[in-house]
């Protein structure tokens, strides 16, 4: 079975980390005796704009539709604007086009690498964000209005059949995660419901929808408490779940506590199509040095092949994902193959490479 796949290579350092992500793609199938996957190279992004006018064609958002699951690098760059003075945003309007209202962000510490926390029990932190990614602050994006001189208004939308959405897929994440541990689980409502009526709306949905599954441990919090929380004791939290704008936020903060953005994946799920991408930007900051980590890329990779085999029924696929997480804990356990941002020297390449290296040895 040939599976295909939408790319979108994006911008900055987006082609350097797609480009090594795909290489241990291959590797792993072919370890796995599998067919490769049949890549198909979508446009869309910053320079694709500042080219043709257009930042996601409709013909690139129907082929990624059609695909049996997408893989996206970074797009955007600072300084390539749209006239009311906003970035294009083409990785934000897929999740809206395809629905995907999950956005998944799973933090944990691999054996042997090191992390800025000096707490020893910081080593034990895994937990994952549910960011939703369809509404909230984001849902009337391109629609805030200036008046005048004098102020501006954007506005927050939650809806009931959104929230539902999540809250069930965030509790069937923890039961699984529990199963997986053997343990309770546990979700964590993230809002600000002291304060704003939508957020009241949304903590009021969580527990009713809580109801229906007994077994995991429940609760809320309001999130400038837990922006503290997750510093302070970031290993106590398994689930989180939370609006858009607060989980784009604390998915940044996630990131630092493992060090690097560029070890933070992620994926974007709906009840139809997935997208799978790192956490961060194109970081134009560093784009054609040669130096990104490609790690949150391949990292995305790995949990692409753990959705589509679930999807799919396809075991060998949630192995093949396994294995990549396996060959990429190899890596971070020493410092050779670890790139700038982790305090390391290597070249994009040679982190890459050495996944590739520590797959074909396992
Ligand atoms: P960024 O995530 O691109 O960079 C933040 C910092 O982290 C920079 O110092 C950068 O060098 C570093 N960094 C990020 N990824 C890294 C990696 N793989 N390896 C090493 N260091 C890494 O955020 P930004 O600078 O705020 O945004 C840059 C551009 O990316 C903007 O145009 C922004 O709109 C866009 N953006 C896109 C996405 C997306 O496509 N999902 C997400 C965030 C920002």
């Amino acid at each position: 079975m040939v599976y295909r796949i939408a790319v979108f290579e994006g911008d900055g350092i987006g082609p350097e980390i797609m480009a090594p992500t795909l290489e241990v793609l291959d590797t792993v199938l072919a370890k796995l005796g599998r067919d490769l996957l049949d890549y198909t190279m979508l446009p869309a992004g910053a320079a694709h704009y500042k080219n043709t006018g257009e930042a996601l064609p409709t013909a690139s958002i129907e082929a990624a539709r059609a695909s049996d699951a997408i893989l996206l690098s970074a797009m955007g760059l600072p300084d390539i604007r749209k006239p009311d003075g906003t970035e294009i945003t083409p990785q934000i309007e897929l999740r809206f086009a395809l629905n995907l209202y999950a956005g998944v962000r799973p933090i944990r510490v691999f054996p042997g690498q090191s992390i800025p926390l000096s707490d020893p029990r910081a080593r034990d932190m895994d937990f994952v964000l549910v960011r939703e990614s369809t509404e909230g602050l984001f849902a009337h994006m391109n629609e805030g209005v200036i008046h005048g001189q004098e102020a501006a208004t954007e506005t927050l939308r939650i809806t009931r059949a959104t929230s539902e959405k999540l809250f069930d897929f965030s509790f069937r994440l923890a039961e699984r995660r529990a199963k997986a541990k053997g343990r309770r689980g546990r979700v964590t409502c993230v809002d600000k419901a002291n304060v704003f009526r939508a957020f009241w709306f949304f903590r009021s949905i969580f527990e009713e929808r809580a109801r229906a599954f007994p077994e995991l441990v429940t609760d809320t919090a309001y999130v400038d408490a837990m922006a503290m929380w997750m510093v302070q004791r970031p290993w106590e939290f398994d689930v989180m779940v939370t609006e858009n704008m607060f989980g784009d936020i604390l998915s940044d903060l996630a990131a630092g506590l493992v060090g690097s953005l560029g070890l933070a994946p992620s994926a974007d799920i709906g009840d139809d199509a997935a997208v799978f991408q790192p956490c961060h930007g194109s970081a134009p900051d560093i784009a054609g040095h040669g130096v990104a980590n490609p790690l949150a890329m391949i990292l995305s990779a790995a949990m692409m092949l753990d959705w589509l085999g679930a999807e799919q029924q396809d075991d060998a696929l949630i192995q093949g994902g396994a294995m990549i997480e396996d060959a990429v804990s190899v890596v971070l356990s020493d410092a050779t193959h670890l790139t700038g941002d982790l305090g390391g020297q290597a070249t994009t390449g040679d982190c890459a490479g050495a996944v590739i290296a520590a797959l074909k040895s396992a």
